[in-house]
């Protein structure tokens, strides 16, 4: 006898196939993720039965394809469904009988079966004309299959199967003019589908994978052959103990997940078991992506499910100053949610994103003061990152990203901190002073600087475009202002000096004017200066703009 969906199930339904995922592809993840489930099930009621025994070798996925008969099969040796299940959990679109399972079970570690929606398994639409479901139930004798052609309803009857647990039959569509669907047939195909999303299932997903051989005897001549493979690795890296891993495992799975060419600078490794529990593994690069400071470049990390690929690159999950770090966070505890849109008001998603952030700041601090080599590196490759993260926002970050800067010391002749710098700072030096240039040694040379230097002050050599800005947006560090040399006031005039300047400009009236009227709009004043030493000319400014922040502003476009 046919059924109905029920109404609501309909409309669902159609919008699942046509809208809800936006990569076919996932239906086997969606469908792999079910098996799992099942298997998980089995396994939760082994603890607390002893007339069932869980013998891991017999708990596996395997998966299908058949281009003769256009099908494509996963099997299961989970939990099965009753008919009432079948029912219940097929027949009603978003009912979910591995959220009710939860619920019932109070199984302590229940919070690792993936399902909880009630939709994924319709997925299978996206890419099957007819889906068929052959179950049989543990403790039950009869098996049933369900089949389906999607919207206009489904038929239950009995059938024929020898093991509990659950297949599922997708007659894969023909192929259309827009949609190829072929490839939901190929093996390595389906392999590589598996891999992307279902690599840390925790029971093997196998499937049979045509090989190739030289016939035995010959030297040019193949023959194929067929060999059963586990597909996925099942236990992820960021599950296993911190203490089993070498910094080669970490570098491996950097290489592996293709997060770069080079190597990490360092990796993070973080385990949280608090309301929210989620394993990361983040990487700083040791070099800047090769698109890194263009539009192209799009920041996030990989996004887990219990082990389930939700998301290639969940962007709220970082900050834009630490755009450059890469790598992949697990959790149980988000839903394996089905749009983007939902993730981004998730709460869970918040905190951890939060948490996260934390970690790497401390990371780089650590860094800081225990491997001033290394970070070092790492701020030449992505300082300007972490200034602009100061400057944006209108300062909102600053406070916690400003004893992550570095800048060359005149004195020191080696990149030094803020905190330094306002250590060593003698009692009557009033402001932090910097320099601003293309290079370190061209700033060597600026006649600005020889005022402070003379007087023994420390410089801080800016030479990153953004420098400037970060630093009007600190505004102060530990209270101390910051003080470009070439501003008017460098709180270090002298009375005396300011006295000659005053004389000085009275003598040579004609002359600056002279000069005033030659370079004209160029310049606003000629003056005798107060800080010169060896040094005829210098050219300072006047109010909050400094010369190289001018030129930064002008080279913009408008
Ligand atoms: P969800 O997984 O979010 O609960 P699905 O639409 O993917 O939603 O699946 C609906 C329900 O169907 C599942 O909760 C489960 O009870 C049942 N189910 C689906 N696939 C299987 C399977 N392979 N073995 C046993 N039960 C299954
Ligand atoms: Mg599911």
């Amino acid at each position: 006898m046919k059924k109905e969906f029920q109404a609501e199930s309909k409309k669902l339904l159609d919008m699942m196939i046509n809208s809800i995922y936006t990569h076919r592809e996932i239906f086997l993840r969606e469908l792999i993720s079910n098996s799992s489930d099942a298997i998980d099930k089995i396994y939760y009621q082994a603890l607390t039965d002893e007339k069932i025994k869980f013998d891991k070798e017999n708990f596996y996925i395997k998966v299908i394809p058949d281009k003769e008969s256009r099908t494509l099969k996963i099997t299961d040796t989970g939990i099965g469904m009753t008919e009432e299940e079948l029912e219940r959990n097929l027949g009603i679109i978003a009912q979910s009988g591995s959220l009710a399972f939860k619920k019932e079970t109070e199984i302590k570690d229940g919070h690792d079966i993936i399902g909880q929606f009630g939709v994924g398994f319709y997925s299978a639409f996206m890419v099957a004309e007819t889906v068929t479901v052959i179950t049989k139930a543990l403790g039950s004798d009869t098996a049933y299959k369900w089949a389906s052609k999607g919207a206009d309803g489904y038929t239950i009857e009995t059938c024929e199967k020898e093991a509990v647990g659950t297949e599922i039959i997708l007659k894969i569509n023909e192929n259309t003019e827009e949609e190829n669907y072929d490839e939901y047939l190929e093996e390595y195909r389906l392999r590589a589908i598996i891999k992307k999303y279902s690599d840390y299932i925790r029971y093997p997903i196998k499937m049979d994978m045509t090989q190739r051989r030289l016939k035995e005897g010959s030297k040019d001549e193949f023959e194929e052959y067929v060999e059963e493979q586990v597909i996925n690795s099942m236990i992820p890296l960021w599950r296993k103990n911190k203490g089993e891993l070498t910094d080669e495992d970490y570098e491996n799975f950097y290489n592996e997940k293709h997060y770069g060419f080079d190597k990490p600078l360092t990796h993070i490794h973080i385990s949280v078991d608090g309301t929210v529990r989620y394993n990361a593994i983040l990487y700083v690069p040791e070099n800047i992506p090769f698109d890194y400071y263009t539009k192209e470049y799009e920041k996030g990390l990989e996004l887990y499910s219990s082990g389930v690929l939700i998301m290639d690159k969940c962007s709220e999950l970082l900050p834009d100053y630490f755009s450059f770090v890469k790598g992949i966070v697990d959790s149980e505890d988000l839903s394996l949610n089905i749009s983007r849109e939902m993730l981004q008001h998730d709460r869970q998603l918040k905190f951890i994103a939060k948490n996260i952030n934390n970690k790497i700041k401390s990371e780089l601090q650590k860094l800081l003061k225990n491997e001033r080599e290394k970070y070092e590196k790492f701020f030449e490759s992505f300082g300007s990152q972490i200034k602009f993260g100061i400057y944006n926002n209108y300062g909102m970050h600053k406070d916690a990203l400003k004893d992550l800067l570095v800048f060359y010391s005149s004195t020191e002749k080696k990149m030094v901190t803020l905190a330094e710098y306002v250590e060593r700072m003698p009692e009557d030096q009033k402001y932090i002073y910097y320099a601003s240039g293309e290079t370190n040694e061209r700033i060597d040379k600026l006649p600005q600087t020889e005022m402070v230097a003379e007087k023994g002050y420390e410089i801080l050599y800016f030479t990153d475009k953004i420098d400037e800005f970060a630093v009007k947006m600190l505004m102060n560090y530990e209270g101390k202002e910051f003080r470009s040399v070439a501003s008017g006031d460098l709180g270090i005039e002298s009375e005396e000096n300011e006295d000659k300047a005053e004389v000085e400009n009275e003598e040579n009236k004609d002359l600056f004017a002279a000069m005033k009227d030659i370079l004209g709009e160029k310049i606003k004043d000629v003056r005798a200066s107060k800080r010169l030493k060896s040094h005829p000319v210098c050219l300072t400014n006047e109010g909050d703009l400094t010369i190289e922040m001018e030129k930064v502003l002008n080279s913009m476009p408008d």
